[in-house]
């Protein structure tokens, strides 16, 4: 179905057509000089995305799970203990993954809808005396549940534990969405890709690599040969790529750092609050509930909403995309059918985002959910008619 209406799922999110032109370009020698400049430039102005100063930006054709990949085998050793909390999917994938590697996962189980455990990460970090835990690994954005966690009381407990561990954090669905303060909440290795905030297609992990975690790798022994992290910086050192690079993303990810600059990042993030805080005032105009448990964990890009009891979430967005032609997320894991869920990040505006809470409406009060109808909108009018901000750029 061809279809002009933007997706409301939390990525791959919406592309605008001057990111779509971007990465139309023909085939071109990627040995040639002229790919050789465009690469170093881009590797250096994602830098800025990230917030660091002091860290390296690693690449790799791959979505956010050759990311995770790629953070764990280039810095830990089979059987490497490695400390996380399971709080919804992607949480749980990427503990599946550390797994499936032979590493030693120590797994903190928190209800869904909570975030990342400071204080029990502390307790645990202090009780490890021998420091056999290597890493920590976080989920920033937990996309199953849209809960945004706080990286820096993370890095706060494990300081106050005296720990060493790595810091690794997933930030697939909330870089160049939400800020991320890699070099202030001393992180080791971030993992993004290219589908969520940059607004491109899928296609490149995007990882900032620390020096510490550099300095890990020297030793680190699981296997890597595709996401060695040592090819790819020795290759782009010199402007080149280990095999053949995403070209097409590449000139993406350029235009792509450019549309945020323009915007400016304060203003970025500023956007994705405004657009989030109005989907959450059309969830309790209906007398909904969000997945987040409590104001501090609201995820800027995505809100995970309960639909009532005796209501089946996934017929309410096949509905929507039916009927309508929208295209909202599933609820996932624990949350199927029991939930559905409003991406608000990347290419949006306040008449976008209307668009798509006008249309969850009409389909929740065609299968006779307890709202009332135009409730919703009405309440994210109010928001975006009394909060300054840029309205009419996509990004
Ligand atoms: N981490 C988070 C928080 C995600 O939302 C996703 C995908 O939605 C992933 C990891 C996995 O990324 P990908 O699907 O690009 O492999």
């Amino acid at each position: 179905m061809s279809n002009q209406n933007p997706v409301f799922i939390p990525g791959p999110t919406n592309i605008p057509d001057r990111l779509r032109l971007a990465m139309q370009v023909q085939t071109q020698d990627h040995r040639a000089p002229d790919f050789v400049q465009t690469f170093a430039p881009v590797l250096e102005d994602t830098k800025k995305v990230f917030d660091t100063a002091t860290a390296q930006i690693v690449t790799f054709p791959a979505s956010g799970t050759g990311g995770w990949e790629a953070a764990i085998t280039n810095t830990l050793s089979p059987g490497d203990k490695v400390l996380i909390a399971r709080y919804g999917v992607f949480s749980h994938r990427w503990i599946d993954l550390c797994t499936r590697h032979g590493l030693d996962v120590q797994v903190i189980d928190c209800p869904w809808g909570s975030g990342a455990p400071a204080d029990q990460f502390q307790t645990v970090l202090t009780g490890d005396k021998a420091h056999e835990i290597r890493a920590v690994l976080v989920t920033h954005n937990e996309t199953a549940t849209g809960v945004l966690s706080d990286i820096g009381a993370v890095r706060r407990a494990m300081d106050a534990a005296n720990h060493p561990a790595l810091l690794m954090v997933d930030c697939v669905s909330s870089l160049a969405s939400v800020p991320f303060e890699f070099d202030r909440w001393g992180v080791d290795i971030a993992v993004s890709g290219s589908q969520k905030g940059f607004m491109l297609a899928t296609g490149m992990a995007i990882l900032c690599v620390s020096q510490k975690a550099l300095d890990a790798m020297e030793t680190a022994e699981l296997h890597r040969t595709f996401f060695d992290f040592r090819d790819m910086m020795a290759a782009n050192a010199t402007g080149g790529f280990p095999y053949t690079p995403p070209l097409q993303l590449i000139y993406g990810l350029r235009e792509s750092l450019k549309m945020l600059f323009e915007e400016g990042l304060p203003n970025v993030y500023a956007r994705h609050h405004r657009l989030a805080e109005g989907v959450r005032r059309a969830v309790d105009a209906w007398g909904l509930e969000l997945v987040a448990q409590s104001p501090d964990l609201y995820s800027d890009t995505v809100s995970a909403i309960y639909v009532p009891e005796g209501f089946d979430s996934n017929i309410l967005t096949d509905h929507a995309f039916n009927t309508y032609g929208m295209s909202f997320g599933v609820g996932l894991g624990q949350l199927h059918g029991k939930a559905f869920r409003i991406g608000h990040l990347g290419s949006l505006t306040d008449a976008m985002v209307l668009s798509g809470l006008c249309t969850i409406e009409m389909a929740m009060a065609d299968l006779s959910y307890p709202i009332t109808l135009g409730s919703g909108v009405a309440a994210a009018q109010e928001h975006f008619r009394a909060t300054p901000g840029n309205r009419t750029e996509a990004a």
